[in-house]
């Protein structure tokens, strides 16, 4: 027997790109048959829909209302709720698990983090740091800045990508040798994404009991079980890889010159 949970997931109350609330994903993750799912609301860096100008313990407050919604209706018809959250740099973003609403009142710093900086105040409270999809390209993503060095692990499936950016993704972790996850990066829960297909997450032999469970399966450097679609990471002849940067010691950008889709170039740091 294995559970599945979401890993990747945004509210319409904290993320101002979300579309449902906390409570109408859980009973949408319910139905398709998910032990439970990480609330994962953009940060202050990111696509945030709370207003900069409150306190900092008012800030965080309303930044956990999408994941309290999800807890309340989660613990009303059976699904687990885990809080979490995606904090974004230079369009190279991160999700942060195993930590609380509590810990973030208690460190108003993480507004002004570096990458190197996030790292180290999330593995001081016992959490971890998975860089969330380092090969997509977007508008509001002009490079696919990789944090190797700024991170625990990697996703390299995550259901609102093109198929090419995971396949980079999936051959880069693959080299790099860190932990690997899956997940939907879903903004809009709404029936049919698990019949389409449409629906990605982790499967993990025992049940979570907290968020801080899910880091330490991170931090033991173990991948889990990815749910993805049969297909998705195998490259195909039409694949191109984009270009890719590292981040630095200094968390410059320095071109790599490889290509993640036929792995071949100088792969150094
Ligand atoms: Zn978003
Ligand atoms: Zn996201």
């Amino acid at each position: 027997m294995t559970f599945l949970y979401e890993t990747h997931l945004h509210t319409c109350q904290s993320s101002a790109c979300g579309k449902s609330t906390g409570a109408e994903h859980v009973r949408a993750y319910k139905a398709a048959g998910y032990t439970g799912i990480f609330v994962t609301d953009h940060f202050f860096g990111g696509n945030t829909a709370i207003p900069r100008d409150l306190p900092w313990e008012e800030r965080i407050r309303r930044f956990a209302r999408g994941y309290e919604d999800a807890k309340a209706e989660g613990d009303r018809v059976g699904l687990d709720v885990f809080f979490a959250w995606e904090e974004t740099f230079q369009g190279d973003d991160y999700l942060i698990y195993g930590l609380d609403p509590a810990w973030l009142i208690q460190h108003p710093e993480a507004d002004h983090w570096s990458r190197r900086e996030q790292l180290e105040k999330v593995h001081a409270g016992g959490g971890c740091v998975v860089q969330a999809h380092p090969f997509r390209l977007r508008d509001y993503i002009p490079k696919a800045l990789l944090g190797l060095r700024y991170c625990d692990g990697i996703e390299i499936a995550n259901a609102g990508n093109e198929a090419l950016w995971d396949v980079c993704a999936a051959n880069y972790a693959a080299w790099a040798g860190l932990p690997v996850t899956a997940g939907s990066d879903n903004h809009l829960s709404k029936p049919g994404q698990m019949e389409d297909g449409r629906l990605y997450g982790v499967r993990l032999e025992k049940r979570l009991t907290c968020a801080a469970d899910y880091a330490r399966v991170i931090l033991s450097g173990q991948s889990p079980e990815l749910f993805v679609p049969e297909g998705r990471l195998k490259a195909t002849p039409d694949m191109v890889c984009p270009d890719s940067y590292w981040l630095d010691e200094k968390e410059r950008a320095v071109r790599t010159d490889v290509d993640w889709v036929k792995m071949d170039g100088d792969i150094s740091l």
